[in-house]
């Protein structure tokens, strides 16, 4: 049957309950405040570092790139003209290129009007060439799709660079693209389309998401040079090998370092010419063909794992002893870190961070105050009690040993009178002989006990001062046994001496009278009877040390470390009825102490008790 449980365990664990909702709904409070937050700056700036540490990332090697460089622009005196553009193009036709693009200002080509109009019929005929422009007309200005005249015939094709700008986390960085513009598809769709049809169709462009009208996706960006290039001067002089653009989407631009129009800062780099718009266009092309755009996670899992960060940080700051709670922490912070980087760069998913750890670190720096104060007012409140309560034994101690003090004059009385009746000549009848005997015994035991209170109350109140003299130990120890020998007889026990003939050494005499005798009145209490008690003592070069050994019944492991303890018994004596205060074995370690000497017992239970003293025979001993 099991009990109800009672009226203190319901109501902390009620109280318990109640801390526990009280710490979701704080979790939960701090988790709406953070989701208010816009914290796109961070979490993009985070999202680059993950792009950045992306080892491993091939392309799919359909694109070429061609530069018009510096040099192109000497060697040709200028820009490359109409004439050398329909050189490089008969080239790259005759290499069998799958598309060709022109993304840089075709409008500035200098050369005749027949040039410019070779030019154009070379590119209208080939049909897949494609004139990038940089921006996307609205509905119903589609004439601004075409270039002017000499140009007039080549069409251009939408492929606007998207920058963070105004939107997103407004700094700058290019990590999207566009894919359509008002249902029409974009040149890079088209491209990638040429190599993966199923591009064609925005549905199947994974992490494809809606803003105001447009379909967009997220870059699988390469670092900047990935992607194979040729200067336009070695194609045009054939010199670069016509098979690198069998089958390629050649993409044609410029890297004079002029204008920034030229380039984009990417997740890679910050910098203005971080990476060529050509290069961008690859990276967008290549995504669509490979389909591997990041995808980004739903709002929703933003809010999941900052619920979850507030109510570990919570749960943890409170409740964790701070080393501890610190090391969870830190590996919770690795662990949410680390996965987040491996679930980018093998499954191209990107997890928000940016507020999950805004979270650990605001729950961190908001609770570990609040637990100091409560911790400080704690150790107050124990510092309080601490004090009273050594007041309290204070008071306790000296009370006793006033008692007792007073207590010691009429015991010497009753001991005068009781000596005094039994040296009288008196005959007393056996009865009365009897109860005599029975009122000095116990007057014996009480003064011994009185002493013990004594000692314990001038250890505690003021010390033990000693009073070192160069004494035989031996004669001491035969003192103590002569003084037990009648006790011993009472039990037929044997009291064996064992002593080696030694040099004086300076003790307290009184004091380590005090430890042999306890020791020797405990081996004769707790032996039974017919039993035997060795005593010995021997000296080595730093020290003298004594033994009593009995043949008792030993001291059960579990209170062997507690036997030395103030006021302690065992659980055998207190049921017995040999009598004793527990202060015996405590005093008799403190004196032997004071001497710098040593006390320790070895004993198993049922096996008897060797009790040990050293005591170093330099030095006196320390006055407490
Ligand atoms: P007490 O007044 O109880 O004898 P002590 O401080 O002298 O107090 O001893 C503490 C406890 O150690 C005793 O209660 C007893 O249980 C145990 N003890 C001490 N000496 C012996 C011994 N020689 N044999 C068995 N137990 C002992």
């Amino acid at each position: 049957m099991t009990l109800p449980p009672s009226l203190e365990e319901t109501s902390s664990s009620k109280r318990g309950a109640y801390k526990v909702a009280l710490r979701m709904a704080f979790a939960m409070g701090i988790s709406f405040f953070i989701a208010q937050i816009n914290l796109e700056y961070i979490e993009s700036y985070l999202y680059d570092l993950r792009v950045r540490t992306k080892l491993f990332n091939p392309t799919s090697g359909n694109i070429e790139l061609i530069y018009i460089t510096p040099q192109t622009v000497q060697l040709y005196k200028g820009l490359p003209s109409a004439k050398e553009q329909t050189a490089l193009l008969k080239n790259l036709e005759a290499a069998g290129a799958k598309a060709v693009v022109y993304d840089f200002n075709v409008v500035e080509t200098p050369g005749s009007t027949p040039e410019k109009n070779e030019w154009e019929a070379t590119v209208v005929q080939s049909g897949n060439v494609f004139v990038a422009g940089r921006t996307t007309p609205l509905k119903g200005e589609e004439n601004q799709l075409f270039l002017a005249d000499p140009l007039e015939k080549m069409s251009l094709s939408p492929a606007p660079k998207t920058t963070d700008l105004v939107n997103f986390a407004k700094d700058g960085v290019t990590r999207r693209m566009i894919l359509t513009y008002q249902g029409r598809s974009l040149l890079p769709v088209q491209l990638a389309s040429l190599v993966n049809p199923a591009a064609a169709d925005i549905k199947n462009v994974r992490g494809h998401f809606d803003f105001y009208g447009t379909d967009q996706a997220y870059i699988d960006f390469h670092p900047a040079k990935t992607y194979p290039s040729s200067s336009f001067e070695s194609v045009v002089s054939g010199q670069a090998e016509a098979s690198r653009f069998k089958d390629k989407i050649v993409l044609i631009g410029t890297d004079l370092g002029l204008d920034e129009a030229e380039y984009i800062t990417s997740p890679y780099s910050r910098e203005v010419t971080a990476m060529t718009r050509i290069e961008l266009q690859a990276n967008t092309i290549d995504t669509l063909i490979r389909n591997s755009g990041p995808q980004k996670a739903p709002k929703f899992v933003n809010w999941l794992f900052i619920l979850l960060a507030s109510i570990l940080t919570t749960h943890v700051v409170l409740t964790m002893k701070p080393t501890r709670g610190l090391i969870v922490l830190a590996s919770t912070l690795a662990g949410f870190v680390g996965f987040s980087a491996v679930a980018f760069w093998l499954g191209g998913w990107w997890l928000p961070m940016a507020a999950p750890l805004l979270t650990i670190f605001l729950c961190y720096y908001f609770f570990i105050p609040y637990r100091l104060i409560v911790e400080n007012r704690r150790s107050w409140e124990y510092y309080q009690k601490n004090k009273l309560l050594s007041q309290v034994e204070e008071l306790k101690t000296n009370f006793i040993s006033m008692m007792s003090h007073d207590l010691k004059t009429p015991i010497a009385r009753i001991q005068g009178m009781t000596d005094m009746i039994l040296s009288d000549t008196v005959q007393l009848s056996p009865q009365q002989r009897e109860a005599v005997d029975t009122i000095k015994h116990s007057s014996d035991d009480l003064l011994k006990f009185i002493n013990a209170i004594l000692n314990y109350g001038r250890i505690e109140s003021q010390g033990v001062q000693l009073n070192l003299q160069s004494k035989d130990i031996n004669n001491l120890l035969q003192e103590v046994i002569r003084k037990h020998e009648f006790l011993a007889k009472v039990k037929r026990i044997q009291i064996v001496s064992e002593l080696e003939p030694m040099f004086p050494v300076p003790v307290d005499a009184d004091l380590m009278k005090q430890v042999f005798s306890n020791l020797v009145e405990n081996a004769i209490k707790y032996s039974p009877e017919d039993t035997k008690i060795m005593v010995s003592s021997e000296e080595t070069s730093e020290k003298v040390i004594v033994q009593v050994a009995d043949q008792g019944p030993g001291i059960p492991s579990d209170e062997l470390q507690n036997i030395f303890m103030k006021f302690f018994r065992s659980k055998n004596a207190k049921s017995s009825p040999i009598k004793g205060s527990g202060l015996g074995l405590y005093l008799a370690k403190y004196f032997t102490e004071l001497h710098r000497g040593r006390i320790f017992v070895e004993s198993s239970h049922g096996n008897g008790s060797t009790f040990t003293v050293e005591l170093p025979i330099e030095q006196g001993g320390t006055h407490a």
